[in-house]
């Protein structure tokens, strides 16, 4: 074996870790760096590459989390990202994380970036499973027959990962041999041809001339567009056109085809060769299938997901509401004891107003949800490792289709119940622009953990001994007015046909408690830290409105939050909420959507009832009910607004905002007017 030393010089190494989705690469990244990215249990929770470092003797390695990509022929965003940082990145090292459980289907890519010539290391991710699975592998074969170092990892038990450190040190110290996969005679012969073509023409290219014309070949014409030889590219089509003609003639089938083929072969015979397969283990895959058989039947599939997500929320509440009233108590005495301690050491009046009425009853209005937003994380994040999620998305999927609409959007509108904002940028895995499209604009219908506290707060005053089944409804509500919006929007923008959803079912796995943990956790602290600056500052901003113009009375219909939310007002009127401190709470919850609650307590924490006794007075359970839908529906956050417009452009922005202005008034009011006739 031929390696040269390659010099480092004082750059800094970059490693990326490449994939199948699914496969690991986010658990090996935080194992690596000791950072703590969102990992779950399907594919396509990855869509943007992230960075992180670790040093390890006296090095100081950049490593690269790319989204999963089951080839280098990217058709979505997500996967293009992941061969461009491949490409044009040079990174150091290419890590292919493999789930060795299933080693046909990843080492595919895997063979695709060693053709790419980047650096690569195997890494054998998942070795659990293939035990389990009955699977013995020989890494030693596999390391010479690619002539790569190959390691074996458990990532979410830390196993291997000192060792692959080591061997990430080994790795970017020298430069290996080129890899080829021989095609055969005919199509090497046209490679060869199409190369010299390429090279008379002295095109320079960010991919190597082999890689990309084999690319071309498999019809990537994508590739021409990204090499920026548009000048050339009808010549080459023709060129490669040619080509292909002549391979269809001599193989009998067209060159993609035979290349993939030969692909699949040289791998097909490398696990004949190296994997050694022990029969009558593999029992766990026998449960989940049965599993399967259930929860994905036709009939009982969407039933039991209701089930599932209605016990998800008797259990935040349940379980949930007595802690929130002892952390409603203890803001209670927090305000009181405050406000005697200030006054006793003659702090004025304005300030211990501000500490008050603003931020601890403002805020803590919206802090008391803590606990149940924290267990409806918990459920969340168990429902997805385990990978019953997976399987809500599919089952969702027969649905969907029948409506004519992609069944692979579910998985962003899952993610939608955590926080727009990621599941906006989920919908990269889509394929194509136009799925991508409608699944954003209705992606804020679903019900994030911002709107919870408004559920959980109207729900626990109106309607106290069902509780779960009215924030049960509102979630049902969100998801089939999405369907809903989507079908209609498809009619009127885009007229296509639906690609079928071909969805890998990933195994069920047994959550891991600290991970389940560490998620709830991160979900958790990030509502903390909301709470501390954007939640806050719009409390802030409520109170100083509502103190202002000087002398007036705090929080007063004179005040300037009560001339504002008085404009409002009339037009709230028909949805059976037309007062002032309503319409306030409504356009402050723009900013994000637990500033509704926020604003509440700030306008309404000055009076004796307290928020629960001011909120009983001014709404009945009717209204209640019309306030969580408009609640729901009315507008996306500034945050979400935000990533819409930078995943999309101004025009679908505007339509997002538009039409969920104009749903939320309408359903609302509807809901009031019916009601009123029957109640
Ligand atoms: P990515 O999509 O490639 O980034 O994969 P993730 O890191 O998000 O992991 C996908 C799922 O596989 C998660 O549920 C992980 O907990 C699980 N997982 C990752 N590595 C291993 C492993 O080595 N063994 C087992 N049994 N599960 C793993
Ligand atoms: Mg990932």
């Amino acid at each position: 074996m031929d390696r040269k030393e390659r010099i480092i010089m004082d750059k800094k190494p970059t490693v990326a870790l490449a994939g199948n989705p699914n496969s690991g690469k986010t658990s090996i990244f935080n194992e690596l760096t000791g950072s703590r990215q969102y990992v779950g249990n399907w594919p396509g929770v990855t869509v943007e590459k992230k960075e992180g470092r670790f040093s390890w003797n006296g090095y100081e390695i950049n490593v690269v989390d790319l989204p999963g990509t089951y080839s280098l022929t990217a058709y979505s965003i997500d996967e293009t990202i992941a061969r461009d940082f491949i490409v044009e990145g040079q990174p150091d090292a290419v890590i292919v994380v493999i789930d060795s459980s299933n080693l046909a289907r990843n080492l595919y890519l895997a063979l695709e970036i060693l053709e790419l010539g980047a650096n690569v290391i195997l890494d054998l991710n998942m070795i659990d499973e293939a035990e389990r699975k009955g699977l013995k592998i020989d890494v030693e074969k596999i390391s010479s027959f690619f002539d790569v170092p190959v390691v074996e990892t458990v990532a979410v038990a830390g196993k291997g990962i000192q060792h692959l450190k080591e061997t990430i040190i080994e790795a970017i110290k020298i430069k290996r041999n080129e890899f080829k996969i021989d095609y055969g005679k005919e199509i090497e012969r046209e490679i060869e041809y199409l190369s010299e073509f390429l090279k008379s023409k002295g095109v320079s290219l960010k991919f190597p001339l082999r890689w990309f014309v084999i690319k071309l070949l498999e019809g990537d014409t994508e590739i021409i567009r990204e090499a920026k030889l548009s000048n050339l590219a009808d010549e080459i089509e023709e060129k490669v056109q040619e080509s292909k003609i002549r391979l269809e003639k001599q193989l009998g089938s067209d060159p993609e085809t035979s290349i993939i083929e030969k692909r699949y072969g040289i791998i097909e015979g490398l696990i004949k060769e190296c994997v050694e397969r022990q029969v009558g283990i593999d029992e766990r895959l026998t449960i989940s299938d049965k599993i399967d058989k259930i929860v994905t039947n036709k009939y009982l599939g969407i039933p039991i997901f209701l089930l599932i997500m209605w016990l998800t929320f008797q259990l935040v509440f349940k379980l949930g509401e007595p802690i929130v009233g002892i952390i409603e108590l203890f803001f209670d005495w927090l305000g009181k004891t405050i406000s005697l301690w200030f006054t006793s050491i003659g702090i004025s009046e304005w300030i211990i107003s501000l500490v008050r009425d603003g931020i601890i009853s403002g805020l803590g209005s919206v802090l008391v949800f803590l606990p149940n937003i924290l267990l409806l994380f918990l459920v969340i994040s168990i429902l997805e490792d385990s990978g019953y999620m997976a399987r809500a998305a599919f089952v969702m999927d027969r649905l969907m289709h029948a409506l004519g609409l992609h069944g692979k959007s579910f998985i962003p509108m899952i993610l939608g119940f955590g926080c727009n904002v990621p599941a906006v940028m989920a919908c990269r895995t889509l394929e194509s622009e136009k799925d991508r499209i409608l699944t954003i604009l209705v992606i804020p219908l679903m019900s994030c953990t911002a709107r919870l506290p408004i559920y959980v707060l109207f729900a626990s005053v109106f309607f106290p001994k069902s509780q779960g089944w009215i924030i049960f409804s509102l979630y049902v509500l969100g998801i089939v007015l999405a369907i809903i919006v989507a079908r209609i929007f498809k009619g009127i923008f885009f007229k296509h046909e639906v690609a079928p959803l071909i969805m890998e079912l990933p195994p069920y796995r047994l959550p891991q408690l600290k991970g389940i943990f560490i998620h709830m956790w991160e979900r958790g602290s990030q509502f903390l830290k909301k709470a501390g600056s954007i939640i806050l500052a719009g409390v802030v901003v409520i109170w100083i409105l509502a103190s202002l113009p000087l002398g007036v009375e705090y929080a007063s219909s004179e005040s300037f939050i009560g001339r504002l939310g008085s404009i409002l007002a009339p037009l709230l009127k028909p949805a059976g909420f037309g007062f002032w401190q309503a319409g306030v709470a409504l356009f402050f919850g723009l900013v994000a959507k637990e500033v509704v609650i926020g604003a509440f307590g700030t306008v309404y924490g000055v009076e004796e009832a307290g928020l629960t006794g001011a909120i009983s007075q001014n709404f009945t359970p009717l209204s209640a009910y019309s306030f969580m839908v408009m609640s729901l529906i009315y507008i996306p956050c500034i945050a979400t607004i935000g990533v819409i417009k930078r995943e999309t452009n101004w025009k679908w922005t505007g339509l997002a905002i538009g039409y969920s202005l104009v749903l939320g008034w309408i359903l609302a009011v509807l809901i009031y007017q019916i009601g009123r006739l029957f109640l």
